[in-house]
């Protein structure tokens, strides 16, 4: 777990490369893989949001994903509700 002695691999030192910083997000992520909290760290970390370092298995820009396709999905969710509700009225 990242509390113990894998804490560094969780966020970036200043002025990483860019290939020293890919081969250290994939090891956080596998230690991720083995944590019995991953679901809800990622829920944590999203709905923060948390804007730096691996969380739950996911990378700051893969959050930063995931949030932008929720709230599209959010947009249309309404969208189809209000066009439920005017045709509901309508008829
Ligand atoms: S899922 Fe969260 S608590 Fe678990 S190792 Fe990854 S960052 Fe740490």
């Amino acid at each position: 777990m990242c509390r113990r002695d894998e804490a560094g691999l969780f966020f970036a030192p200043s002025k990483e490369p860019t290939a020293a910083r890919l081969s250290r997000e994939e090891a956080a992520k596998r230690v991720c893989a083995r944590c019995p909290v991953m679901v809800e760290c990622r829920e944590h970390a999203l709905l923060q949001p948390e804007p730096y370092g691996v969380w739950g298995g996911l990378t700051a820009a893969e959050r930063r994903v995931v949030l932008a396709r929720r709230r599209r999905r959010d947009l249309e969710l309404k969208k189809a509700a209000r066009s439920a509700s005017t045709i509901a009225a309508a008829g």
